[in-house]
């Protein structure tokens, strides 16, 4: 079996070791500073002899260190130099302990179980088997960076049998534990490498929650993951803030204000938009069957609107069309009194175009010149919808 370097110092980089084994993909040494994934960390990356490690697990109950088989030189007997990604491992660490103050405050503070745990090299997840309001979260949280702040010592040791504190586990029944102690705060069980206190963790923040399986789940940023992750928050808040000219934490009010000036303007648009078409409508004549209009520039959404509002008083169809006779037209199609759904078919066979919609109101495209559709609507005639 390797003998694991870090349980008793997580913050050994480098060891030198003996190739044990070379099974596919890597190979097995006497002894280890690199972590195997477990507890939800994943497993360490690095290099052995110049060999590049691309993770590290547990295979067969031992560990193995994940080498490309063309870099894969190494025989049994080899003596070699281990060295950890150790920038990544310290991240990895400021999280994982970071989980157990949250953890442990969550269980201590609202008798949560901690249910699940995931971390990649972004941010963790973390379960609780209850869920817990915005108000829990924020004290919880403050609670977590009070711990951080008052830098804790936190130490990793196997269970002391006459040691009767409990401890949190997610398994039953453990033979010989390590428990990982956060003076003051928390007792878990977990065999993976933790700082040695707090204050290293430097900051915790709650980014998002939402409901799961009867609990919740927490996404977390701690460390340096948590720091960068302001820095880019930062960077786009304070941008917005040059462009709406506040500052970089009084954004909300002012996109609100911007939304609430924008769906003025845009209500008024309409207003103007709908004067203008009952305008055009009263210029219209009403003794014609149909109503055919050509309009510049109207959108589908558009298009519909007047084509709604020029109906009244007209027998037959009323049909808004837009754009010009290279690149075919956009239409709506409706009727007071006319099903116009039926009528799609010949219409738009007639048009070379296509449509579709409810009863009220059709709308789509034709591909014929407007001379064409104009001729076309002016010989629709009340007997033809029948024949439709
Ligand atoms: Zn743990």
């Amino acid at each position: 079996m390797t003998q694991l370097l870090y349980l008793q110092d997580s913050y050994l980089r480098k060891n030198e070791a003996v190739v044990v084994a070379v099974p596919p993909k890597g190979i097995m040494l006497d002894k280890t500073c690199f972590f195997p994934e477990g507890g939800g960390q994943p497993g360490d990356s690095g290099s052995i002899s110049g060999a590049f490690v691309s993770d590290t697990r547990i295979l067969d109950g031992d560990v193995v260190h994940l080498i490309r088989e063309k870099e894969n030189v190494f025989q049994v007997g080899d003596r070699v130099c281990c060295e950890i990604d150790w920038p990544k491992r310290f991240e990895r660490m400021q999280a994982h302990s970071a989980e157990h103050i949250l953890s442990g405050l969550a269980n201590s503070i609202f008798e949560c179980e901690n249910v699940g745990f995931h971390m990649d090299d972004v941010i963790m997840t973390v379960d609780f088997d209850r869920f817990l309001t915005e108000e829990d979260l924020l004290l919880l949280e403050e609670k977590a960076n009070i711990c951080v702040y008052e830098d804790h010592a936190i130490t990793c040791q196997p269970l002391d049998p006459a040691d009767q504190r409990p401890f949190r586990s997610k398994l039953e029944d453990l033979k010989n534990p390590r428990i990982v102690t956060i003076e003051g705060i928390d007792r878990c069980a977990c065999c993976a490498p933790h700082l040695s206190s707090t204050a290293q963790i430097g900051i915790l923040k709650i980014l998002s929650f939402m409901r799961h399986r009867g609990g919740i789940r927490l996404t977390l940023a701690a460390g340096k993951t948590a720091y960068e992750y302001f820095c880019k928050i930062h960077k786009q808040s304070s941008q917005v803030g040059e462009i709406l000219a506040v500052k970089p934490t009084e954004i909300a009010p002012a996109v609100n204000s911007l939304i609430e000036k924008n769906k003025s303007i845009s209500y008024e648009k309409n207003r103007q938009f709908e004067r203008l078409i009952t305008e055009i409508g009263a210029f219209l004549p009403n003794d014609t069957e149909n109503r055919c209009v050509c309009l510049p520039d109207l959108s589908p959404e558009e298009l519909k609107t007047a084509a709604m509002l020029l109906k009244k008083d007209v027998r037959g169809l009323v049909v808004v069309f837009s754009g010009s006779d290279p690149e075919g037209y956009s239409f709506a199609m409706t009727s007071a009194f006319v099903d116009v759904k039926t009528l799609t078919r010949t219409v738009t066979a007639a048009l070379s175009g296509r449509g579709g919609g409810r009863f009220d109101v059709v709308q789509g495209r034709f591909n014929a010149s407007r001379k064409e559709i104009e001729t076309f609507f002016a010989g629709l005639k009340g007997n033809k919808y029948e024949n439709a």
